[in-house]
């Protein structure tokens, strides 16, 4: 089966035409239409679809815009390229032009896509206009604002793409002492890759151990206390409440009343979907962009994914659920629609000082922890009543065992 889809037309199966590889054939067109598949970001979710589709059709045009500059870069290497002394320019694997050859695409940058007129089929740049059959919408997430007070609130870094980590990579060269905000994997993959490159780190934050929301209590207590012996002076249970100048200082002032003093702060508070284009456009939004198992949002012709999704109610920042999806979706919009499917996807926290890899249970199972080792050596399992594996974590040198458990999890969105 494959769909059509046009402008004011609507959707609806396609029946009994052999698919050519040119997906105008079931996109769209009567005459004069846009057949274009508009791509909104330059992610990894944005230039993932775009290479699986061009698997598939090797004719449509493509087109691809963003507010940044356009480089390809892998972007969970952010919190783990300081120690190795990675420039913005070497975590860089292709720049625009380069990608534009690669995908035989027209890439716009430093454009940032005002609105979408989901009626006219048309996404507004600030110098143009924008004709599309499909739309994917791959623009990704936002810091979370903390409510900072002090007159050097404004100043605090959060790093979430290439141009955050050139100007916090650059102030961290000028300063010795970093006060992290956050203990969520972030955070501490930054405090762990600080500390080993030898600055002083203060990582502060409200949960009684690190990686709460991921992980069970007593591996985010191995964490702590590996963080701890890498020198990472860690406080639970604390919130900043303001940061200040003091001189050409920082200080911050946590919720005890005590001060921490700083050459750099990073706030690592977790990322919002960016959903202001979609709710504007008249999409169904939620705690992302919703999208079915195909992708598609409300109005049949966009579609979402990556950081800005909830697909089928799952909002997963992660890159394995983006790369299921893209593949999908890259089939879908040559013509071929295809569900995603999402097995389980344990998350890995990059921090050398203690491996941590985990999967949470659903926030509503049923069932409890069961734990074998300690501290760097552990493996938690999460059963449900009837003895079903719904949940796991493994740290250190119990991680090689995380395939054989990630095999006996049920699967997310199955096929
Ligand atoms: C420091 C860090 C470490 C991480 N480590 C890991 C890890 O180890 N493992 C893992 O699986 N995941 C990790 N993640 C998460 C993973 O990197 C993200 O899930 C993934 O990169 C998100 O990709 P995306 O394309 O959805 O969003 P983004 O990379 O944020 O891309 C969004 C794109 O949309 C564009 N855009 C947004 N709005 C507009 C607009 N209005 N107009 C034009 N363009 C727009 C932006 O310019 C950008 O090109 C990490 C994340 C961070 C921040």
């Amino acid at each position: 089966m494959a769909w059509k889809a046009w402008c004011g037309g609507g959707i609806g199966p396609l029946h009994g035409n052999a698919y050519n590889g040119d997906s105008s054939q079931v996109m769209g067109l009567e005459s004069g239409m846009s057949n274009a598949v508009i791509i909104v970001g330059t992610g990894l979710a944005g230039y993932t679809t775009a290479r699986e589709f061009r698997k598939h059709d090797q004719r449509t045009s493509l087109i691809l815009i963003t507010q940044d500059d356009g480089r390809s870069y892998s972007k969970p290497q952010l919190s783990t390229g300081y120690r190795k002394g990675k420039s913005p320019d070497a975590l860089a694997m292709a720049d625009a032009v380069t990608m534009e050859t690669q995908l035989d695409a027209r890439i716009i940058t430093r454009a940032e896509v005002q609105a979408v007129d989901a009626q006219a089929c048309q996404v507004r740049l600030r110098d143009e206009t924008l004709d599309y059959a499909s739309l994917v919408l791959a623009v990704g997430a936002a810091p979370v604002d903390l409510p900072l007070g002090g007159d050097a609130a404004g100043e605090v870094h959060r790093v979430n793409d290439l141009q955050d980590y050139a100007r916090f990579r650059a102030a961290a060269d000028d300063g010795q002492r970093v006060l992290i905000i956050g203990g969520g994997l972030v955070g501490c993959e930054f405090a762990n890759d600080l500390a080993d490159a030898g600055k002083q780190v203060v990582q502060v934050f409200p949960e009684s151990e690190p990686l709460a929301r991921l992980a069970p209590e007593p591996a985010g207590a191995a964490l702590r206390e590996a963080l701890g012996e890498i020198g990472v002076d860690v406080r639970t249970g604390l919130t900043v409440d303001a940061v200040d100048r003091a001189g050409s200082d920082y200080r911050a002032t946590l919720s005890d009343g005590s001060q921490v003093t700083a050459d750099v702060v990073l706030v690592a508070a977790g990322l919002r979907p960016r959903t202001q284009l979609a709710s504007a456009a008249g999409l169904t939004v939620a705690d992302g962009i919703v999208v079915d198992r195909y992708l598609r949002s409300s109005d049949g012709r966009i579609f979402a994914l990556g950081d800005c999704a909830q697909v089928e109610g799952h909002v997963f920042q992660y890159v394995p659920p983006l790369t299921a999806a893209a593949r999908a979706l890259g089939a879908t919009l040559a013509g071929d629609p295809t569900a995603v499917v999402y097995p389980a996807m344990p998350v890995m926290v990059k921090t050398s000082c203690c491996q941590v890899v985990c999967w949470p249970p659903a926030d509503a199972a049923a069932g409890s922890w069961h734990y074998e080792g300690e501290a760097q050596a552990m493996r938690g399992e999460f059963r449900g009543p009837d003895g079903q594996l719904l949940g796991f974590v493994l740290t250190g040198k119990r991680m090689r065992e995380r395939m054989e458990l990630t095999e006996q999890l049920p699967t997310v969105i199955p096929g």
